[in-house]
């Protein structure tokens, strides 16, 4: 949840980020912790007259992801991929074809 969202000349500011899931607030990447979440879609159509798709987006902490959101999604019955950040998506997806070869 974005507290203290406000329009201004210069953009759209935001005071902080709350985890919309425990409502603590999530703290900004900086030093070395760098943790980020990411959950969301966006799901329609593009055209060359303008993006027509619809964002869904939450606000989740990276230990409501963790706790949470990994066991929610996995009990659908897929499992998440996990990877060094540092490898390409390319160099993953090689090693995978490699081991099932
Ligand atoms: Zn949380």
């Amino acid at each position: 949840m974005r507290v203290g969202r406000r329009f201004t000349t210069t953009g759209i500011r935001t005071d902080h980020v709350v985890c919309d899931i425990c409502e603590t607030r999530i703290k900004p990447c900086g030093g070395w912790d760098s943790s980020t979440v990411n959950v969301g879609a966006r799901l329609g159509e593009v055209f060359p007259e303008g993006d027509f798709r619809t964002v869904y987006e939450v606000d989740i902490c990276p230990k409501c992801f963790t706790d949470k959101v990994i066991p929610a999604v996995e009990s659908l019955g897929c499992k998440f991929r996990q990877r060094d950040a540092e490898d390409s998506t390319d160099e993953y997806y090689q090693r995978i074809v490699e081991a099932e070869s």
